[in-house]
Protein backbone atom coordinates (compact mmCIF):
# COMPACT_ATOMS: atom_id res chain seq x y z
CA UNK A 1 0.00 0.00 0.00
CA UNK A 2 1.77 3.54 -0.95
CA UNK A 3 1.99 6.20 1.38
CA UNK A 4 -1.08 8.35 2.23
CA UNK A 5 0.85 11.74 0.91
CA UNK A 6 1.49 9.72 -2.61
CA UNK A 7 -2.42 9.19 -2.72
CA UNK A 8 -3.00 12.49 -2.27
CA UNK A 9 -0.71 13.71 -4.60
CA UNK A 10 -2.45 10.84 -7.20
CA UNK A 11 -5.97 11.28 -6.62
CA UNK A 12 -5.51 15.36 -7.06
CA UNK A 13 -4.06 15.08 -10.39
CA UNK A 14 -6.97 16.71 -12.79
CA UNK A 15 -8.77 14.85 -15.07
CA UNK A 16 -7.96 15.17 -19.14
CA UNK A 17 -11.40 16.80 -19.60
CA UNK A 18 -11.06 18.87 -17.02
CA UNK A 19 -7.76 20.32 -17.76
CA UNK A 20 -8.57 20.84 -21.50
CA UNK A 21 -11.21 22.50 -20.73
CA UNK A 22 -9.03 25.39 -18.76
CA UNK A 23 -6.69 25.01 -21.63
CA UNK A 24 -9.80 26.19 -23.92
CA UNK A 25 -10.82 28.63 -21.20
CA UNK A 26 -7.24 30.88 -21.60
CA UNK A 27 -8.75 32.17 -25.15
CA UNK A 28 -5.33 31.82 -26.42
CA UNK A 29 -4.12 30.44 -29.45
CA UNK A 30 -6.34 27.79 -31.26
CA UNK A 31 -5.05 24.19 -31.37
CA UNK A 32 -7.19 21.19 -32.74
CA UNK A 33 -8.86 18.72 -29.74
CA UNK A 34 -6.96 15.98 -30.87
CA UNK A 35 -3.47 17.42 -30.23
CA UNK A 36 -4.77 19.07 -26.82
CA UNK A 37 -5.83 16.06 -25.67
CA UNK A 38 -2.36 14.64 -26.32
CA UNK A 39 -0.63 16.91 -24.83
CA UNK A 40 -2.28 17.18 -21.76
CA UNK A 41 -2.17 13.47 -21.52
CA UNK A 42 1.18 13.56 -21.83
CA UNK A 43 1.57 16.34 -19.15
CA UNK A 44 -0.72 14.42 -16.51
CA UNK A 45 1.39 11.09 -17.23
CA UNK A 46 4.72 12.88 -16.68
CA UNK A 47 3.07 14.40 -13.31
CA UNK A 48 2.35 10.78 -12.31
CA UNK A 49 5.36 9.54 -12.95
CA UNK A 50 6.89 12.52 -10.97
CA UNK A 51 4.78 11.13 -7.96
CA UNK A 52 5.81 7.59 -8.17
CA UNK A 53 9.30 8.15 -8.28
CA UNK A 54 9.44 10.71 -5.26
CA UNK A 55 11.45 9.29 -2.59
CA UNK A 56 9.93 11.44 0.05
CA UNK A 57 6.85 14.09 0.13
CA UNK A 58 9.46 17.10 0.30
CA UNK A 59 10.30 16.59 -3.32
CA UNK A 60 7.03 17.83 -4.05
CA UNK A 61 6.97 20.91 -2.68
CA UNK A 62 6.84 22.87 -5.70
CA UNK A 63 4.40 20.16 -7.48
CA UNK A 64 1.77 21.61 -9.56
CA UNK A 65 -1.14 19.85 -10.85
CA UNK A 66 -4.21 22.57 -10.89
CA UNK A 67 -6.37 22.15 -14.23
CA UNK A 68 -4.87 25.30 -15.12
CA UNK A 69 -1.08 24.69 -13.87
CA UNK A 70 -1.90 21.11 -16.50
CA UNK A 71 -3.18 23.38 -19.36
CA UNK A 72 -0.37 25.94 -18.95
CA UNK A 73 2.43 23.16 -19.43
CA UNK A 74 0.60 21.60 -22.47
CA UNK A 75 -0.25 24.67 -24.33
CA UNK A 76 3.60 25.37 -23.83
CA UNK A 77 4.45 22.39 -25.03
CA UNK A 78 2.10 22.70 -28.10
CA UNK A 79 3.59 26.19 -28.80
CA UNK A 80 6.87 24.82 -28.82
CA UNK A 81 6.05 22.08 -31.49
CA UNK A 82 4.69 25.26 -33.98
CA UNK A 83 8.32 26.36 -33.75
CA UNK A 84 11.22 25.12 -35.96
CA UNK A 85 13.23 23.38 -34.22
CA UNK A 86 16.77 23.55 -36.70
CA UNK A 87 17.33 26.92 -36.24
CA UNK A 88 20.24 29.01 -37.33
CA UNK A 89 22.72 29.24 -35.13
CA UNK A 90 26.13 32.08 -35.69
CA UNK A 91 28.90 29.97 -34.71
CA UNK A 92 31.23 31.71 -33.08
CA UNK A 93 33.40 28.67 -31.60
CA UNK A 94 36.38 29.03 -34.18
CA UNK A 95 35.40 25.47 -34.53
CA UNK A 96 35.17 24.72 -38.49
CA UNK A 97 33.81 21.32 -38.97
CA UNK A 98 31.68 21.90 -35.35
CA UNK A 99 29.59 18.44 -35.84
CA UNK A 100 27.18 19.52 -33.12
CA UNK A 101 26.72 22.48 -35.61
CA UNK A 102 26.36 20.39 -38.23
CA UNK A 103 29.82 20.31 -39.30
CA UNK A 104 30.44 21.73 -42.99
CA UNK A 105 28.51 25.36 -44.30
CA UNK A 106 27.47 24.85 -47.91
CA UNK A 107 28.81 26.96 -50.21
CA UNK A 108 25.86 30.05 -51.70
CA UNK A 109 26.57 27.49 -55.32
CA UNK A 110 25.28 24.62 -53.08
CA UNK A 111 22.30 26.08 -51.45
CA UNK A 112 20.99 27.47 -54.56
CA UNK A 113 21.27 24.33 -55.92
CA UNK A 114 19.41 22.46 -52.83
CA UNK A 115 16.71 25.14 -53.62
CA UNK A 116 16.16 24.41 -57.32
CA UNK A 117 16.29 20.42 -56.58
CA UNK A 118 13.46 20.62 -54.06
CA UNK A 119 10.75 20.64 -56.61
CA UNK A 120 10.39 17.85 -59.32
CA UNK A 121 13.36 17.21 -61.19
CA UNK A 122 15.80 14.62 -63.18
CA UNK A 123 16.44 12.57 -60.33
CA UNK A 124 16.17 9.40 -62.35
CA UNK A 125 14.88 10.25 -65.65
CA UNK A 126 17.27 10.53 -68.75
CA UNK A 127 15.46 13.67 -70.30
CA UNK A 128 16.88 13.32 -73.94
CA UNK A 129 15.84 9.63 -73.77
CA UNK A 130 12.78 10.00 -71.98
CA UNK A 131 13.65 6.55 -70.27
CA UNK A 132 14.38 5.78 -66.56
CA UNK A 133 17.77 7.37 -65.53
CA UNK A 134 20.07 6.70 -62.23
CA UNK A 135 20.43 8.96 -59.71
CA UNK A 136 24.40 8.11 -59.37
CA UNK A 137 25.18 9.48 -62.93
CA UNK A 138 24.62 13.48 -61.69
CA UNK A 139 28.16 13.55 -59.37
CA UNK A 140 29.64 10.22 -60.97
CA UNK A 141 31.94 12.36 -64.14
CA UNK A 142 33.31 15.00 -61.70
CA UNK A 143 34.07 12.69 -58.94
CA UNK A 144 35.65 10.41 -61.31
CA UNK A 145 37.38 13.85 -63.56
CA UNK A 146 38.34 15.29 -59.70
CA UNK A 147 39.96 12.05 -57.93
CA UNK A 148 41.24 9.76 -61.14
CA UNK A 149 38.55 6.83 -59.88
CA UNK A 150 36.90 4.85 -62.62
CA UNK A 151 33.70 4.80 -61.18
CA UNK A 152 31.50 6.84 -57.92
CA UNK A 153 28.92 6.00 -56.09
CA UNK A 154 27.57 8.06 -53.58
CA UNK A 155 25.27 7.45 -50.36
CA UNK A 156 24.13 8.71 -46.92
CA UNK A 157 27.39 9.19 -45.33
CA UNK A 158 30.31 7.60 -45.01
CA UNK A 159 29.30 5.31 -42.05
CA UNK A 160 27.17 4.23 -44.90
CA UNK A 161 29.92 3.94 -47.35
CA UNK A 162 32.02 1.60 -45.24
CA UNK A 163 29.19 -0.85 -44.25
CA UNK A 164 27.98 -1.14 -47.91
CA UNK A 165 31.82 -1.51 -49.41
CA UNK A 166 32.14 -4.40 -46.61
CA UNK A 167 29.38 -5.55 -47.29
CA UNK A 168 29.72 -6.13 -50.98
CA UNK A 169 32.98 -7.18 -51.02
CA UNK A 170 33.28 -9.35 -47.83
CA UNK A 171 30.31 -10.41 -46.69
CA UNK A 172 30.98 -13.85 -44.51
CA UNK A 173 34.39 -13.56 -45.05
CA UNK A 174 37.67 -12.20 -43.60
CA UNK A 175 38.64 -8.37 -43.43
CA UNK A 176 42.60 -7.73 -42.46
CA UNK A 177 43.15 -4.60 -40.76
CA UNK A 178 45.74 -3.00 -38.25
CA UNK A 179 45.11 -3.21 -34.53
CA UNK A 180 46.58 0.58 -34.83
CA UNK A 181 43.80 1.84 -36.93
CA UNK A 182 40.50 0.40 -35.07
CA UNK A 183 39.19 3.54 -34.44
CA UNK A 184 36.08 5.41 -32.89
CA UNK A 185 35.11 8.56 -34.52
CA UNK A 186 32.25 10.82 -32.76
CA UNK A 187 31.30 8.08 -29.97
CA UNK A 188 28.99 5.79 -32.66
CA UNK A 189 31.40 4.78 -35.59
CA UNK A 190 33.87 2.03 -34.78
CA UNK A 191 35.41 -0.09 -36.88
CA UNK A 192 35.04 -3.69 -35.27
CA UNK A 193 31.01 -2.87 -35.06
CA UNK A 194 30.92 -1.92 -39.23
CA UNK A 195 32.31 -4.86 -39.72
CA UNK A 196 30.28 -7.11 -37.26
CA UNK A 197 27.39 -5.29 -38.97
CA UNK A 198 28.18 -5.26 -42.59
CA UNK A 199 28.82 -9.09 -41.83
CA UNK A 200 32.13 -8.81 -42.65
CA UNK A 201 34.68 -10.91 -39.81
CA UNK A 202 37.30 -8.55 -38.60
CA UNK A 203 41.30 -9.82 -38.19
CA UNK A 204 43.53 -7.70 -36.41
CA UNK A 205 47.13 -8.01 -37.22
CA UNK A 206 50.42 -6.13 -35.63
CA UNK A 207 49.93 -3.75 -32.80
CA UNK A 208 49.11 -0.80 -31.74
CA UNK A 209 52.13 1.12 -32.51
CA UNK A 210 53.74 -1.16 -35.16
CA UNK A 211 51.98 -3.08 -38.16
CA UNK A 212 54.31 -4.54 -40.88
CA UNK A 213 54.26 -6.12 -44.21
CA UNK A 214 54.26 -9.40 -42.70
CA UNK A 215 51.70 -9.06 -40.15
CA UNK A 216 49.27 -8.56 -43.38
CA UNK A 217 50.84 -11.19 -45.62
CA UNK A 218 50.98 -14.09 -43.03
CA UNK A 219 46.86 -13.37 -41.82
CA UNK A 220 45.64 -13.93 -45.04
CA UNK A 221 44.20 -17.18 -45.73
CA UNK A 222 41.12 -18.49 -48.15
CA UNK A 223 38.64 -17.03 -46.47
CA UNK A 224 40.47 -13.34 -46.62
CA UNK A 225 38.05 -11.20 -48.68
CA UNK A 226 39.66 -7.84 -48.16
CA UNK A 227 42.51 -5.72 -46.87
CA UNK A 228 41.35 -2.79 -45.15
CA UNK A 229 43.41 0.64 -43.81
CA UNK A 230 41.59 3.12 -42.06
CA UNK A 231 42.38 6.74 -41.58
CA UNK A 232 43.10 7.21 -38.13
CA UNK A 233 41.82 10.97 -38.47
CA UNK A 234 41.16 12.20 -35.11
CA UNK A 235 44.20 11.07 -32.96
CA UNK A 236 47.68 10.14 -33.75
CA UNK A 237 50.09 7.33 -32.86
CA UNK A 238 53.87 8.86 -31.83
CA UNK A 239 56.85 7.60 -31.01
CA UNK A 240 58.14 4.53 -32.02
CA UNK A 241 55.41 3.50 -34.58
CA UNK A 242 55.29 2.17 -37.67
CA UNK A 243 52.02 1.26 -40.33
CA UNK A 244 52.28 -0.16 -44.02
CA UNK A 245 51.57 2.57 -46.44
CA UNK A 246 48.33 2.30 -48.79
CA UNK A 247 50.74 2.03 -52.19
CA UNK A 248 52.36 -1.13 -50.39
CA UNK A 249 49.54 -2.44 -49.37
CA UNK A 250 47.96 -2.31 -52.34
CA UNK A 251 51.34 -4.21 -54.34
CA UNK A 252 50.71 -6.94 -51.52
CA UNK A 253 46.73 -7.17 -52.67
CA UNK A 254 47.82 -7.32 -56.54
CA UNK A 255 50.15 -9.90 -55.89
CA UNK A 256 47.54 -12.07 -53.86
CA UNK A 257 44.02 -11.37 -56.16
CA UNK A 258 42.90 -9.29 -53.07
CA UNK A 259 40.97 -5.91 -53.25
CA UNK A 260 42.49 -3.05 -51.00
CA UNK A 261 39.76 -0.49 -49.20
CA UNK A 262 40.96 2.40 -47.74
CA UNK A 263 38.64 4.23 -44.89
CA UNK A 264 40.01 7.83 -45.45
CA UNK A 265 37.65 9.58 -43.32
CA UNK A 266 37.92 13.61 -44.51
CA UNK A 267 37.96 13.88 -47.83
CA UNK A 268 40.44 16.16 -48.86
CA UNK A 269 40.91 17.46 -52.40
CA UNK A 270 43.07 19.96 -52.14
CA UNK A 271 47.09 20.19 -50.13
CA UNK A 272 46.35 22.69 -47.82
CA UNK A 273 49.47 22.23 -45.76
CA UNK A 274 50.96 25.44 -47.16
CA UNK A 275 48.40 27.22 -44.80
CA UNK A 276 49.63 25.58 -41.75
CA UNK A 277 47.56 22.57 -41.31
CA UNK A 278 48.87 18.64 -41.32
CA UNK A 279 49.67 17.03 -44.10
CA UNK A 280 46.14 15.01 -44.92
CA UNK A 281 46.25 12.10 -47.76
CA UNK A 282 44.19 14.01 -50.89
CA UNK A 283 41.91 11.70 -52.50
CA UNK A 284 43.46 12.00 -55.70
CA UNK A 285 47.05 10.61 -54.39
CA UNK A 286 45.28 7.38 -52.94
CA UNK A 287 43.81 6.59 -55.97
CA UNK A 288 46.71 7.00 -57.55
CA UNK A 289 48.97 4.56 -54.82
CA UNK A 290 46.15 1.92 -55.99
CA UNK A 291 43.76 1.82 -53.29
CA UNK A 292 40.85 -0.41 -55.08
CA UNK A 293 37.95 1.24 -52.60
CA UNK A 294 38.21 4.53 -51.21
CA UNK A 295 35.53 6.07 -48.43
CA UNK A 296 35.09 9.43 -47.63
CA UNK A 297 32.61 11.90 -46.27
CA UNK A 298 30.79 14.71 -48.21
CA UNK A 299 30.74 17.22 -45.14
CA UNK A 300 33.88 16.81 -43.22
CA UNK A 301 37.08 18.70 -45.05
CA UNK A 302 35.23 18.23 -48.48
CA UNK A 303 32.98 21.22 -47.20
CA UNK A 304 29.80 19.37 -48.62
CA UNK A 305 26.61 18.27 -47.37
CA UNK A 306 26.76 15.12 -45.75
CA UNK A 307 26.97 12.29 -47.68
CA UNK A 308 29.36 9.47 -48.14
CA UNK A 309 31.12 8.63 -51.59
CA UNK A 310 32.89 5.86 -52.61
CA UNK A 311 35.51 5.73 -55.00
CA UNK A 312 37.21 3.43 -56.83
CA UNK A 313 37.96 0.32 -59.51
CA UNK A 314 34.83 -0.05 -61.72
CA UNK A 315 35.06 -3.97 -61.13
CA UNK A 316 34.50 -3.46 -57.76
CA UNK A 317 31.81 -0.27 -58.00
CA UNK A 318 29.70 -2.55 -60.75
CA UNK A 319 29.10 -4.72 -57.42
CA UNK A 320 28.67 -2.06 -54.48
CA UNK A 321 26.29 -0.51 -57.36
CA UNK A 322 24.12 -3.89 -57.51
CA UNK A 323 24.08 -3.95 -53.59
CA UNK A 324 20.44 -4.18 -52.69
CA UNK A 325 21.89 -2.61 -49.09
CA UNK A 326 22.60 0.96 -51.44
CA UNK A 327 18.90 0.87 -52.16
CA UNK A 328 18.43 1.88 -47.94
CA UNK A 329 21.40 4.14 -48.19
CA UNK A 330 20.99 6.28 -50.87
CA UNK A 331 20.83 10.01 -50.88
CA UNK A 332 18.56 12.42 -51.56
CA UNK A 333 17.88 15.01 -54.50
CA UNK A 334 18.59 17.97 -52.23
CA UNK A 335 21.93 16.34 -51.28
CA UNK A 336 22.92 14.88 -54.60
CA UNK A 337 22.26 18.98 -55.64
CA UNK A 338 24.09 20.22 -53.31
CA UNK A 339 27.11 18.15 -53.51
CA UNK A 340 27.55 18.71 -57.30
CA UNK A 341 27.51 22.61 -56.96
CA UNK A 342 30.25 21.57 -54.36
CA UNK A 343 32.03 19.84 -56.94
CA UNK A 344 31.71 22.08 -59.68
CA UNK A 345 33.57 24.51 -57.37
CA UNK A 346 36.20 22.35 -57.09
CA UNK A 347 36.43 21.52 -60.97
CA UNK A 348 35.64 24.84 -62.52
CA UNK A 349 35.44 27.55 -59.50
CA UNK A 350 37.75 28.55 -56.87
CA UNK A 351 37.55 26.33 -53.42
CA UNK A 352 40.04 28.47 -51.08
CA UNK A 353 37.71 31.28 -51.92
CA UNK A 354 34.24 29.78 -52.64
CA UNK A 355 34.18 26.39 -50.48
CA UNK A 356 33.54 28.29 -47.02
CA UNK A 357 35.53 25.31 -45.03
CA UNK A 358 38.72 26.07 -46.98
CA UNK A 359 37.86 29.79 -47.08
CA UNK A 360 37.60 29.48 -43.34
CA UNK A 361 40.72 26.96 -42.60
CA UNK A 362 42.95 29.14 -44.47
CA UNK A 363 42.04 32.67 -43.80
CA UNK A 364 45.03 35.26 -43.39
CA UNK A 365 45.81 36.14 -39.65
CA UNK A 366 45.44 39.49 -40.68
CA UNK A 367 41.95 39.51 -41.72
CA UNK A 368 41.69 37.57 -38.41
CA UNK A 369 42.98 40.25 -36.72
CA UNK A 370 41.15 42.52 -38.87
CA UNK A 371 37.75 41.67 -38.19
CA UNK A 372 38.21 40.61 -34.14
CA UNK A 373 39.83 44.44 -33.90
CA UNK A 374 36.61 45.72 -35.71
CA UNK A 375 34.12 44.08 -33.61
CA UNK A 376 35.41 44.91 -30.56
CA UNK A 377 35.60 48.53 -31.34
CA UNK A 378 31.98 48.01 -32.27
CA UNK A 379 30.90 46.57 -28.85
CA UNK A 380 33.36 48.88 -26.79
CA UNK A 381 30.90 51.65 -28.56
CA UNK A 382 27.37 49.77 -28.13
CA UNK A 383 27.74 48.08 -24.82
CA UNK A 384 30.16 50.55 -22.46
CA UNK A 385 27.67 49.70 -19.15
CA UNK A 386 27.73 45.94 -19.76
CA UNK A 387 30.83 44.63 -21.61
CA UNK A 388 34.39 44.21 -20.82
CA UNK A 389 35.98 44.14 -24.28
CA UNK A 390 39.43 42.72 -25.50
CA UNK A 391 41.20 41.22 -28.57
CA UNK A 392 43.61 38.58 -27.77
CA UNK A 393 45.64 35.78 -29.71
CA UNK A 394 44.03 32.55 -29.70
CA UNK A 395 43.41 29.08 -31.85
CA UNK A 396 41.01 27.29 -34.10
CA UNK A 397 40.43 24.19 -34.62
CA UNK A 398 39.38 21.82 -37.65
CA UNK A 399 37.17 20.20 -35.72
CA UNK A 400 35.07 16.81 -37.23
CA UNK A 401 37.21 14.20 -35.92
CA UNK A 402 39.67 15.93 -38.74
CA UNK A 403 43.62 16.96 -38.24
CA UNK A 404 43.27 16.60 -34.29
CA UNK A 405 47.31 18.10 -34.27
CA UNK A 406 46.27 21.29 -35.99
CA UNK A 407 45.98 24.38 -34.17
CA UNK A 408 45.18 27.27 -36.24
CA UNK A 409 46.27 30.64 -35.07
CA UNK A 410 43.87 33.11 -34.53
CA UNK A 411 42.56 36.20 -33.12
CA UNK A 412 38.97 36.48 -30.92
CA UNK A 413 37.10 38.63 -29.08
CA UNK A 414 37.52 38.06 -25.50
CA UNK A 415 33.92 39.35 -23.25
CA UNK A 416 33.06 39.26 -19.64
CA UNK A 417 29.38 40.55 -18.55
CA UNK A 418 29.43 43.56 -16.55
CA UNK A 419 26.22 42.25 -14.63
CA UNK A 420 25.26 38.64 -15.48
CA UNK A 421 26.15 35.75 -14.32
CA UNK A 422 28.28 33.89 -17.06
CA UNK A 423 25.77 31.32 -17.13
CA UNK A 424 23.18 32.93 -17.45
CA UNK A 425 24.26 34.82 -19.81
CA UNK A 426 25.40 32.75 -22.20
CA UNK A 427 22.81 30.67 -22.17
CA UNK A 428 20.91 33.87 -23.02
CA UNK A 429 23.00 34.04 -26.29
CA UNK A 430 22.28 30.66 -27.32
CA UNK A 431 19.00 30.65 -26.97
CA UNK A 432 17.98 33.95 -28.77
CA UNK A 433 17.30 34.78 -32.25
CA UNK A 434 19.66 34.13 -33.93
CA UNK A 435 21.71 32.01 -31.59
CA UNK A 436 25.16 32.77 -30.86
CA UNK A 437 27.56 29.99 -29.47
CA UNK A 438 30.83 30.86 -28.75
CA UNK A 439 33.85 29.45 -26.62
CA UNK A 440 33.79 29.35 -22.64
CA UNK A 441 37.51 30.11 -21.43
CA UNK A 442 37.57 30.64 -17.79
CA UNK A 443 35.15 33.71 -17.05
CA UNK A 444 35.30 34.70 -20.49
CA UNK A 445 33.36 34.18 -23.25
CA UNK A 446 35.38 33.92 -26.66
CA UNK A 447 34.24 35.10 -30.16
CA UNK A 448 36.76 33.79 -33.15
CA UNK A 449 35.93 35.75 -36.34
CA UNK A 450 36.96 32.70 -38.73
CA UNK A 451 33.54 30.76 -38.33
CA UNK A 452 31.31 34.12 -38.50
CA UNK A 453 30.31 34.86 -41.76
CA UNK A 454 30.91 38.60 -42.90
CA UNK A 455 27.63 39.78 -43.27
CA UNK A 456 26.76 37.83 -39.57
CA UNK A 457 28.76 40.48 -37.78
CA UNK A 458 26.28 43.24 -37.72
CA UNK A 459 23.72 40.42 -36.12
CA UNK A 460 26.36 39.24 -33.58
CA UNK A 461 26.62 43.43 -32.61
CA UNK A 462 22.57 42.95 -31.97
CA UNK A 463 22.90 39.50 -29.83
CA UNK A 464 25.52 40.91 -27.80
CA UNK A 465 23.71 44.77 -26.93
C1 LIG B 1 34.32 10.71 -39.92
C2 LIG B 1 34.76 9.35 -40.23
C3 LIG B 1 33.83 8.34 -40.45
C4 LIG B 1 32.34 8.59 -40.35
O1 LIG B 1 31.93 9.42 -41.38
P1 LIG B 1 30.45 10.05 -41.39
O2 LIG B 1 30.37 10.78 -42.68
O3 LIG B 1 30.36 10.91 -40.19
O4 LIG B 1 29.50 8.90 -41.33
C5 LIG B 1 34.29 7.09 -40.74
N1 LIG B 1 35.60 6.83 -40.82
C6 LIG B 1 36.55 7.78 -40.62
C7 LIG B 1 38.00 7.41 -40.72
C8 LIG B 1 36.16 9.09 -40.33
O5 LIG B 1 37.07 10.04 -40.13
Amino acid sequence: MAENWRQEYLRALPGVDVAVAAARQTGGEYFPHALLVRAVQEIVDSLRRQILRAANRDELVEFQSSPEAVACAALARLRQLKQPSLQRVINATGTVLHTNLGRARLAGAAKEAMQRAAGYCNLEMDLPAGRRGQRHTHVERLLTALTGAEAACVVNNNAAAVMLALNTLAAGKKVIVSRGELVEIGGSFRIPEVMAASGARLVEVGTTNKTHYGDYEQAVDEETALLLKVHTSNYRVVGFTAAVEVDELAVLGRSLGLPVMEDLGSGLLVDLSAFGLEREPLVAERIAAGVDVLTLSGDKLLGGPQAGIILGRRVFLERIKKNQLLRALRPDKVTLAALEATLQIYLFGEPLRDIPVLAMLTMPLATLKRRAERLASVLREKAPGNLTVAVREDYSFVGGGAMPLTRLPTFVVALRHKKMPQAEWVQKLRTGTPSLVGRVQADWLLLDPRTIEEAEEEEVVTCLT
